[in-house]
């Protein structure tokens, strides 16, 4: 469990590294794969760049700079509504080309 250095926040794990859904950044954590990189063999690092690729890529168009590409992955939120405890799927995109992050709930 990590924390933003900036404001506090509960970081949220994603493949890319830890994200702070407060100032909607990405820190990067470097020391993390740093000890990956002493603790692990050549062949579980190249599995780690692997899984990078497995984002997969929607034609979706991104409201900041108008590209037509973006990552997306899929998480459970669950919440009540008028007292009914409910499960809704929430989308996360983000564009390929100028990073910006956000999510579409169905
Ligand atoms: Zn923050
Ligand atoms: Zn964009």
């Amino acid at each position: 469990m990590e924390f933003c250095e900036s404001c506090g926040t509960y970081l949220r794990e994603t493949k890319e590294g830890s994200w702070c859904p407060k100032c909607k950044k990405l820190i990067h954590s470097e020391t993390r794969m740093r000890i990956e990189n002493v603790n692990k063999t050549p062949s579980a690092i190249f599995v780690v760049d692997k899984s990078k690729d497995d984002y997969t890529r929607a034609t979706r168009l991104c409201p900041k700079c108008g590209n037509v590409e973006a990552f997306h992955w899929f998480s459970t939120v669950s919440g009540e509504h008028a007292g009914v405890r409910r499960e809704r799927t929430v989308e996360h995109l983000k564009c390929t080309r100028c990073s910006h992050s956000w999510t579409e709930s169905s």
